[in-house]
């Protein structure tokens, strides 16, 4: 801490704090797995749908095992401002291009596509909610959705084993008013120095840090304090999927 002044959060959480953290399972009937993700305001659709067919590509050149593609999107009313949707605007926006692919390749990091042969696996992720942290709830909640599809296909003798060797999530961290903070929301990620998103697996093995100062600086050991309130962090959020996932696959699935 800084100076005289005492520093709180806007929400008054304590620095290593995460917001609320849930997950509401088959929030998405029709999809083969699907989770609602929820960071305190932060609220996103994850939905899981196992297709049984190959990118004409991975049969063109004979590659053994399945596919998984990731799509992100903001609802137009996730915003406060409406946001248009990319299909009137006749195009993707950026963003969302960097966001899903960082989303396939955080699932991609702890699977083995060679376990779902002749699948692929279709990541959708659409924001119903937008307060800071879109991407690293959507992840978190992307690997509990695929988790459950692919439980669906191994309860039903589709699929021999799970490709998963371990679980993934993220989270946000940041310098926000000199201090560093877990979980940003977004009135601290629009003042916040530097940011930063941190994917990684319930073993606690990184899958990426994204970072950047926002038209700042940030030191070494400001770095270190960031992963680890990043560890912290996705720590707590791999019990609670772990505590999640072992409730939704005793209590059977498909019932
Ligand atoms: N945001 C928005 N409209 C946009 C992009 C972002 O309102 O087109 C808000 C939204 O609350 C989002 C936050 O800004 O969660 C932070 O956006 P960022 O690009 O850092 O991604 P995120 O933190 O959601 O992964």
């Amino acid at each position: 801490m800084r100076g005289m002044t005492a520093f709180s959060r806007p929400d008054g959480r304590k620095n290593d704090e995460l917001r609320p953290v849930s997950f509401e399972a088959d929030f998405a009937p029709n999809a083969t797995g699907s989770v609602l993700v929820s960071f305190g305001d932060t609220r996103v659709i994850c939905g899981a749908s196992l297709e049984k067919r190959i990118p004409g590509w991975m049969r063109a050149q004979g590659v053994e095992g399945g596919w998984l593609t990731a799509e992100y999107s903001m609802l137009p009313y996730s915003t406060h401002d409406r946001k248009q949707r990319d299909s009137s605007r006749g195009r993707l926006d950026g963003r969302s291009v960097e966001i899903q692919r960082l989303i396939g390749r955080s699932l991609r990091a702890v699977m083995n596509l060679k376990k779902l042969p002749g699948y692929t696996l279709w990541i959708d992720c659409d924001v119903l909610q937008a307060d800071g942290g879109t991407r690293t709830a959507s992840i978190t909640g992307a690997y509990l959705a695929a988790r459950l599809a692919v439980q669906k296909l191994i309860d039903e003798g589709k699929l021999k084993e799970n490709p998963f060797s371990d679980s993934v999530g993220a989270i946000s961290v940041g310098i926000y008013k000199d201090n560093a903070v877990l979980d940003l929301p977004y009135v601290e990620d629009r003042d916040a120095s530097v940011d930063f998103n941190v994917v990684m697996t319930g073993k606690g093995e990184y899958v990426e840090v994204q970072g950047t100062g926002e038209e700042a600086t940030f030191s070494e050991e400001q770095l270190a304090s960031l992963l680890a309130l990043a560890k912290i962090g996705c720590k707590e959020i791999s019990s609670m999927q772990t505590a999640f996932l072992s409730k939704r696959l005793l209590a059977g699935l498909g019932s």
